[in-house]
């Protein structure tokens, strides 16, 4: 299978079947080829190629590659998880003074990037539409809510995978939990707290 650093299939291995397990990680057309990353999609330009290189002897010419000077910046914006973007979401979630356009811009903005630089196979993808659900779930936002809640639980499978960060599990696990027994938004732990009364 081909290397791709926006891939559009990840691969877990799950210990119960003692299996590898292919997952789209995004609708693919008839045909599309399927790709997924050799490495770890959060590393740079330069990393990805010496590792390529040194590993595998080849050079990837994928979208990210060939257009590397564009996309590395746009995709270190949103690689550093805890990134000032992200502290600053955070921040504006508890400040009911600011408009709600000043807490949705920069989540949505983040997805957007996720979406044009194909990084659905990478770890911030799930913690950046966490993000999002959360700011829709302080605003009160139902529709919002739960289409974020749905795009969550496709990424379900990353629950299985022992080499998935504990961090971004137990984040996953508890949306998941909320869905999965109520698939009411309403119930998620701060539902509507940005609301002014
Ligand atoms: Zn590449």
């Amino acid at each position: 299978m081909s290397c791709s650093c926006c891939p559009n299939a990840t691969w877990t291995f799950d210990i119960a079947s003692f299996s590898f397990q292919l997952w789209a990680v995004r609708d693919i057309r008839e045909s599309e080829e399927i790709t997924i990353s050799y490495l770890d999609l959060s590393s740079s330009y330069d990393e990805r190629k010496q590792n390529l290189l040194r590993l595998y002897k080849f050079e990837c010419d994928c979208l990210a590659c060939k257009h590397h000077p564009i996309t590395s910046s746009r995709r270190k914006l949103i690689l550093d998880r805890d990134s000032l973007a992200n502290i600053v979401v955070k921040v504006r979630m508890t400040d009911l003074s600011l408009p709600e356009g000043h807490l949705l811009g920069p989540a949505l903005e983040r997805i957007d990037i996720c979406d044009e630089e194909g990084l659905h196979a990478a770890d911030v993808y799930l913690a950046q539409l966490h993000i999002l659900f959360l700011c829709y779930v302080v605003l009160g936002n139902r529709v919002g809510a739960e289409i974020c809640g749905r795009m969550l639980l496709t990424q379900k499978f990353r629950l299985v995978d022992p080499t998935y960060p504990a961090i971004y599990r137990s984040e996953l696990a508890a949306v998941i939990k909320i869905l999965e027994k109520s698939k009411d938004v309403t119930s998620y732990k701060g539902w509507s707290s940005r609301r002014k009364s």
